[in-house]
């Protein structure tokens, strides 16, 4: 299984969320298990910008890691994806979380996702689908990362 974090915040990102959780399932050799509702949320490095809609996806997949991130690059650069400001506001960002049973830490694909273990806005919408999905670095369940996690950041339920 892999799980995957989406986050948008230009455009309209609730639909841009919802399209791409679809096009995820889509990816030749991999299989939609769960999605979770959306959230909205505050931005937490680069502060002036606007909120962002995050959700987070599970996969089950026969693709090794790197193919499963170069097909998440290939979304993003289908819904317009721009790097303009490090941090800074983008229509579509996928983060490989977990790939599950596989560490690395090479600049192109860092697994798990360094910063993950700390954000809110991963691991709630994680939680909501694989609480006991194990993250391999710290040896801990999502569920337990977000109980440990003391982000103060706002997080809200998005229902539209
Ligand atoms: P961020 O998500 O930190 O805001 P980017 O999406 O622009 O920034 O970062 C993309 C870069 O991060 C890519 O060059 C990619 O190879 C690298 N990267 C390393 N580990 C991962 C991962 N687990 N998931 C997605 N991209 C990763
Ligand atoms: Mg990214």
């Amino acid at each position: 299984r892999v799980a995957v974090g989406i986050g948008s915040n230009m455009g309209d990102s609730a639909t841009i969320v919802r399209n791409a959780i679809d096009r995820l399932g889509g990816i030749p050799g991999c299989r939609l298990l769960a999605a979770s509702n959306m959230y909205l949320t505050e931005p937490v490095d680069y502060r002036e910008q606007p909120h962002f809609i995050n959700a987070a996806v599970v996969l089950e997949t026969e693709l090794e890691p790197l193919e499963v991130l170069h097909a998440l690059q290939s979304i993003e650069n289908e819904f317009g994806r721009k790097r303009e400001i490090p941090k800074g506001p983008r229509t579509l960002d996928l983060d490989m979380l977990i790939y599950e049973g596989y560490q690395s830490e090479s600049s192109e694909l860092t697994l798990p996702h360094p910063e993950m273990h700390r954000r809110r806005f991963v691991l709630e919408p994680l939680a909501e689908i694989a609480a006991e999905l194990v993250h391999d670095s710290s040896g801990l369940t999502v569920a337990q990362l977000l109980e440990k996690s003391s982000e103060h950041f706002s997080i809200v339920k998005f229902d539209k």
